[in-house]
């Protein structure tokens, strides 16, 4: 089971990827969390991503190809992954099928612009397994603690006003396209993200052929 969940800044991505990694066993591949990561690192990576992120920018392609194809191929993906968070442009989904990374389902969990703002104004992510909560919606156990690995959560300095709205400018400018490509792979499915994180999550496990 290859899946890509798309969506914009804020749409739940990271918050279903958790979710279907317990259920289906499969790792999940967040782009996001390995740049994090290699900034956190200080690698070469890291210091070459850190202002791209920082603006709420696109890293270029193929910094993001390098690690994706990297991963993919891994022993742990032999049985399924999920990408979160990549491909992001058009360049990153034709170079996917390019190598052959088979894809099976494509979710797009569609959530209105009006409603990103306040998911990010609460956002806490694990500063150190990447785990995404909300102060609302998905608080966690112990305040400012992953339930996951305990690590403690912190605020995304790209999750600023500012930024989202940039971010949320490139997701329709760049990201939103590909929508129109899987769509004619016949792969796409949109998933209502309006809804509360579990109903998002049954649904997605039903259009995945996946619900027990
Ligand atoms: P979100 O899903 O909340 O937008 P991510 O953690 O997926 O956040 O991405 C954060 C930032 O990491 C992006 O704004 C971008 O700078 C960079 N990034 C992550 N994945 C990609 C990708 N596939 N292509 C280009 N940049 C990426
Ligand atoms: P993405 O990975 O797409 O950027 P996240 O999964 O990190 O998004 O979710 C963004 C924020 O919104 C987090 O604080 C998360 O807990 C919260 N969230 C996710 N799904 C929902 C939902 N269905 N309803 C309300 N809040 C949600
Ligand atoms: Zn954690």
């Amino acid at each position: 089971m290859n899946l890509i969940l798309l969506g914009a800044p804020g749409a739940g991505k990271g918050t279903q990827a958790e979710l279907i990694v317990e259920k289906l066993g499969i790792p999940s591949i967040s782009t996001g969390n390995m740049l994090r990561e290699a900034m956190r690192n200080g690698t070469d990576l890291g210091k070459q991503v850190k202002q791209y992120m920082d603006e709420g920018s696109l890293v270029p392609d193929e910094l993001i190809l390098g690690i994706v194809a990297e991963r993919v191929a891994q022993p742990d993906c032999a049985n399924g992954f999920i990408l979160d968070g990549v491909p992001r442009t058009l360049a990153q989904a034709e170079a996917l099928d390019a190598k052959g990374v088979r894809i099976d389902h494509v979710v797009s969990i569609e959530v209105d612009d009006s409603v990103i703002e306040g998911r990010m104004t609460g956002r806490r992510v694990c500063s150190n397994c990447g785990a995404s909560y909300h102060v609302v919606a998905n608080a966690p156990k112990t305040e400012g603690v992953c339930d996951l690995c305990q690590g403690s959560l912190i605020i995304r300095k790209d999750d600023a006003p500012e930024t989202v709205r940039h971010r949320l400018e490139v997701y329709h400018a760049s990201t939103e396209v590909l929508k129109q490509y899987y769509n004619q792979q016949g792969k796409l499915r949109l998933i209502e993200g309006n809804q509360d994180i579990q109903s998002i999550n049954d649904q997605i496990l039903t259009v995945i052929g996946a619900k027990a």
